[in-house]
C-alpha cells in the first residue's frame, strides 16, 4: 500500500483542545440523567476534553442492556449545555445520525461492529453527505486493515474532513489476557498508509478489565497516539454495561497522572541530538543496504545449487535440508540474543522466495531444452 495524505482538519482544531493526548471519557452507556451528570461533572473538573456515552449499545447477546436510545438524548443535551463540553456518541445507522444531530451531539463514532459491514458504513456515509460533523471510526472487530481503511475512505468520500480513528483491539477465538487483542502492528500500518490520520486508543475495550488500562494507555502514548478514549462511571460497580472495565473519575485521574509522557516532541531541535540521530540513521541505512545485498547473494547461490541439482538428477526440494536450515538458524539466533520466532518467520519468507526462484530456474531450463530439441 502506498501512503497518501487525506485532506484532514487537525484533531486539536476540531476537538478545540490544545492537549496531546486528547482525553475522551464518559460512561459506556448513558443510564440516567443523574449518572451522566455526576460522572461528567467530575470529568470536567479533571480537564477532560471530550465526553462520551453510549445511547444505542450493540450487544453480542439479546436481553442485555441495549442503551436507552432516544430517551437518553435529552439527558446528554442538558449535560452538554451545563458543562460546555463536546459530546461524542456511537451511531450505527442513518436514523441514529439524524437523532444525534437533532440533540446537538458534537462528534459521532462508528463502533467496531459497524466498521465490519461495508453496506452499513456506506449507508452512514450517504447520510453524512453535506453534514459538517466530526466522525471517528473504530477498527473492525476482525484484524482486517483493508476493511478499516475501506470504512475510512467511504466516510472521507462523503466529504467528512474532521476524522480520527479509534484502536479498540480485535476479537480473537483464542483465550488471551485482554478482552480484545491489541495487534499494535495494524494501527501502526494504518498510520504509515494514512500519515495524517489522528489515532486514538480505547484501552477500555482492549483491556476488558480496569487493571490493564494503565499499561495499554502507556503503550499507546509511547507509540505517539493522539488521544485516549477511556470509559468512566461515577460508580462502576453498578454499571449496566462493561462494569469491569470502567473506572471512577478519581481512578481515571490517577491513571492519567501516572502516564509517562515519554515522547514530548516528534523531532528534537537540539543540534547535537539531531547529529547523533542522523548518524545512527545513516548506519541503519547502510546495514539495510548490506542486508539486501546479502539476500541477493543468497538467492544467487540458491539458483546455482538448483541448476547443479537438476543437471545431476538430484531432487530439487529437500525437506530435510530445510528442517536443518530452520533448526540451525534458530539456534544461531538464540546465541546472538535475537528472538528465535522472529528469525524463523524471516526464514519462512526466504523459503517461499527460494522455491519461487528455483521453480523459475527449472521452467527456464525446460524451455531452453524444448527449444534446443526443436532445432
Ligand atoms: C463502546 O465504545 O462502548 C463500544 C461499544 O465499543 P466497540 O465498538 O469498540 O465495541
Ligand atoms: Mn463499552
Amino acid at each position: 500500500m502506498v501512503n497518501y495524505k487525506m485532506e484532514l482538519e487537525p484533531l486539536q482544531q476540531w476537538i478545540q483542545s490544545p492537549h496531546r493526548p486528547v482525553i475522551i471519557s464518559g460512561p459506556c452507556s448513558a443510564e440516567s440523567e443523574d449518572q451522566l451528570l455526576r460522572t461528567c461533572q467530575a470529568l470536567k473538573a479533571q480537564g477532560i476534553d471530550v465526553l462520551r456515552a453510549g445511547i444505542w449499545k450493540p450487544r453480542t447477546r439479546p436481553n442485555s442492556f441495549e442503551g436507552y436510545g432516544e430517551k437518553a438524548l435529552p439527558w446528554l443535551k442538558a449535560v452538554r449545555e451545563t458543562l460546555q463540553l463536546p459530546f461524542a456518541v456511537e451511531v450505527a445507522n442513518p436514523q441514529h445520525i439524524e437523532l444525534a444531530l437533532k440533540y446537538g451531539v458534537d462528534i459521532l463514532w462508528l463502533g467496531a461492529r459497524t466498521t465490519v459491514n461495508p453496506f452499513n458504513v456506506q449507508e452512514i456515509a450517504d447520510a453524512l453527505r453535506g453534514v459538517d460533523v466530526p466522525v471517528m471510526i473504530k477498527n473492525p472487530i476482525n484484524p482486517d486493515l483493508a476493511l478499516w481503511i475501506g470504512a475510512i475512505e467511504r466516510i472521507y468520500n462523503a466529504g467528512i474532513r474532521k476524522m480520527a480513528v479509534i484502536h479498540r483491539g480485535f476479537s480473537s477465538f483464542q483465550a488471551s489476557k485482554y478482552r480484545n487483542v491489541p495487534a499494535w502492528q495494524i494501527p501502526i500500518e494504518l498510520k504509515t498508509y494514512l500519515p495524517n490520520m489522528p489515532i486514538i486508543c480505547d484501552p477500555s475495550h482492549i483491556a476488558g478489565k480496569r487493571e490493564y488500562l494503565q499499561e495499554i494507555a502507556q503503550k499507546a502514548l509511547d507509540l505517539n497516539y493522539d488521544g485516549l478514549m477511556i470509559e468512566s462511571h461515577i460508580d462502576p460497580s453498578v454499571a449496566l454495561s462493561d462494569a469491569e472495565q470502567q473506572v471512577s473519575p478519581a481512578q481515571l485521574q490517577e491513571l492519567l497522572a501516572n502516564l509517562k509522557i515519554r515522547i514530548v516532541r516528534n523531532q528534537s531541535d537540539d543540534p547535537e541530538l539531531i547529529n547523533y540521530l542522523d548518524d545512527l540513521r545513516d548506519k541503519i541505512d547502510s546495514v539495510d543496504r548490506e542486508l539486501i545485498e546479502i539476500l541477493k547473494n543468497r538467492m544467487v547461490l540458491v539458483e546455482k545449487a538448483c541448476e547443479y541439482k537438476r543437471a545431476n538428477n538430484i531432487t530439487i526440494f529437500q525437506v530435510d535440508r530445510w528442517n536443518e536450515i530452520f533448526r540451525t538458524r534458530s539456534e544461531w539466533a538464540r546465541k546472538m540474543h535475537l528472538n528465535q520466532d522472529f528469525v524463523t518467520e524471516i526464514y519462512k519468507l526466504i523459503h517461499v522466495e527460494s522455491i519461487r526462484r528455483q521453480t523459475e530456474v527449472i521452467t527456464r531450463q525446460e524451455l531452453a531444452e524444448v527449444n534446443e530439441q526443436s532445432h
